[in-house]
């Protein structure tokens, strides 16, 4: 048998898994909706990797990472849990030892990381305007009724994009309307948007810190051409976007799981675990956060889809 070691994201949006052997080489990997069930998300991904690993390979160790990083923790009895910084540092730093800033654009957050001598020397995490993360492109891309898998064609067909304000989602949805009503091409409203995302970006995540190359661009948004074009347009830098850039994070988490492995062998068979959910609107400030909040033998193990820390329990 030889070893592997399976490696979890999991944020709001998004859930990410990995299967590496001992080189860090992916052997199996799945990136599939959370649709507001971290449980519900975390079953369906290990069942899923489970058929998609070849038979000779042995688990021997679990680790999580993202928003649900505790709760799934427990679920699968991680040898270890750790913020997605870490994560996404450790998957970086194992394919571009050099780099020096990662910037990395999820579903529903976003961050940029730098990096000196392959350590982290500053970060920043922007995790309550949706502007600029991948969610916020999939609902544009609603509004003009195209595909978000088409998106990138659109924004690299464009000569003239235009000016979208992306400070927040509420100003870029009723600027996108009036620009859409006002006659502009599909494709300059869309590199408009990539454009945007960029900016909002800058300003409001990598504000104030100094962007040096090498650059690593990760999260899902890195997949879209149109936002990676303005990056580097914008940067003046090269932006480096890994085959594996969506799923850099669970990597990273991989790699820790291997590194601190305890010996024990797991089997992944999760589906008799039992959890109970309880839904609620918290009312604590003007974001409503739809809170889900999960218990196991009636006592609160962790609280999902509130945007401040207010119901964080572990
Ligand atoms: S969980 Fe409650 S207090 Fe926290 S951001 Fe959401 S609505 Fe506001």
């Amino acid at each position: 048998m030889n070893d592997c070691y399976l490696g979890v994201d999991i944020g709001s949006i998004s859930t990410k898994g990995v299967v590496i052997d001992s080189n860090h080489n992916v052997i199996a990997s799945l990136y599939i909706w959370t649709e507001g069930n971290p449980v519900k998300a975390v079953n369906k991904l290990v069942n899923e990797l489970k058929k998609k690993m070849p038979s000779n390979y042995q688990i021997k160790g679990i680790g999580t990472t993202g928003s649900a990083r505790k709760l799934i923790g427990l679920l699968l009895d991680a040898n270890i849990v750790k913020n997605e910084i870490t994560a996404h540092a450790i998957g970086t730093l194992n394919y571009y030892p050099n780099v020096k800033t990662i910037l990395e654009i999820g579903g529903q957050d976003s961050k940029i990381i730098m990096i000196n001598n392959g350590i982290i020397t500053d970060y920043a995490m922007n995790t309550l305007c949706a502007a600029g993360t991948g969610s916020f492109l999939s609902s544009q891309a609603k509004r003009l009724g195209i595909k978000i898998q088409e998106f990138s064609k659109y924004a690299l067909k464009s000569k003239n994009p235009v000016k979208i304000a992306a400070r927040c989602t509420v100003f870029a949805e009723s600027d996108l309307i009036h620009k859409a009503q006002s006659g502009y091409q599909k494709e300059d409203i869309v590199a408009g948007l990539c454009r945007s995302v960029v900016l909002n970006y800058l300003n409001n995540v990598g504000k104030g810190k100094k962007i040096t190359g090498p650059i690593v661009f990760q999260g899902g948004v890195s997949k879209n051409e149109g936002v990676v074009k303005y990056f580097k347009e914008i940067l003046k830098e090269d932006i480096i976007v890994d085959k594996n850039s969506h799923l850099m994070g669970a990597i990273g988490i991989a790699i820790l799981a291997k590194k601190y492995q305890t010996g024990k062998v797991y089997s992944l068979d999760i589906n008799h675990i039992k959890f109970e959910t309880k839904p609620f609107e918290c009312r604590g400030c003007s974001n409503n956060c739809e809170v889900l909040r999960i218990f196991k033998n009636n006592k609160m193990i962790d609280a999902w889809g509130n945007r401040c820390n207010k119901y964080v329990k572990l």
